[in-house]
């Protein structure tokens, strides 16, 4: 009712915070900022470390994963992430990656992948941040029928997979890099208001040449805003009903 209620928090569904000098100072940060975040990881065997850093806060969770460009090396992980599922919600950085990989790495990652997505979707209610670079087509095919919410990050396939994605339940998180280019705003016209997400995949994508910070979202709620035609503030409720929806349907599924 009244206009000087807070704003909803932030949403950055896709960050790094043990990538960081100091992932405790940094998490304090992000609880003072109030943005909800996702913390990924990229093996299996780091994962308690982020998780006892998160279990006190409010706004940080804790994801599991094993990055595609370092699956076919980590093989030996995969057990370990298998076990490691049921204590977690939400699972990343997974996925697939063509860019360098040769095509026996490629065949092993999609294995990983596999494994990691059918274990998923035996338990339910889990909520995936997935990589596709150079490999859409191949993580959309491959997410058919599967039993959770996937959120695309950094989705830079073609709109025909795009909306592949969206008939198997994806859901997309842009970035600031994604929103600097010319082209996001093609992609933004591609992707339903009701699917779309922010990120910020920090400290792989810098903002004024600094590792970027959940906070930094807001830069992207600003673009998507823009490019929507509505206010930040417009944009920022919409992000945030977005992923409050995410979680209660996945609660959902995880129930049915
Ligand atoms: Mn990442």
């Amino acid at each position: 009712m009244s206009a000087s209620k807070d704003p909803r928090p932030y949403i950055d569904t896709h960050f790094h915070l043990d990538l960081y000098s100091s992932p405790e100072q940094t998490a304090r940060q992000i609880e003072d900022k109030k943005v909800y975040t996702i913390s990924v990881t990229n093996t299996p065997s780091v994962f308690k470390h982020t998780e006892a850093l998160t279990r006190e806060l409010k706004y940080v969770r804790p994801a599991l994963g094993l990055h595609p460009e370092l699956a076919a090396e980590r093989t030996s992980e995969l057990d370990l992430m298998l076990d490691l599922l049921p204590r977690t919600r939400y699972v990343g950085e997974i996925g697939l990656d063509y860019a360098s990989s040769s095509q026996e790495n490629q065949r092993i990652q999609r294995q990983v992948f596999e494994k990691i997505l059918d274990k998923c979707s035996a338990e339910g209610g889990k909520v995936l941040t997935i990589h596709s670079r150079k490999a859409a087509q191949d993580v959309v095919s491959m997410l058919r029928g599967f039993h959770g919410t996937p959120i695309l990050h950094w989705y830079s396939g073609s709109k025909e997979t795009l909306e592949q994605a969206l008939s198997n339940g994806c859901y997309f998180s842009a970035n600031p890099a994604m929103a600097r280019t010319k082209k996001f705003e093609k992609l933004l016209s591609w992707i339903p208001k009701e699917r779309l997400l922010t990120e910020t995949d920090g400290p792989f994508v810098e903002v004024s040449g600094e590792p970027a910070e959940p906070k930094d979202t807001s830069l992207v709620v600003k673009q998507i805003s823009r490019v929507w035609g509505v206010s930040a503030r417009v944009g920022r409720e919409k992000i945030f009903s977005n992923f409050k929806r995410l979680l209660q349907e996945t609660q959902e599924k995880n129930h049915a």
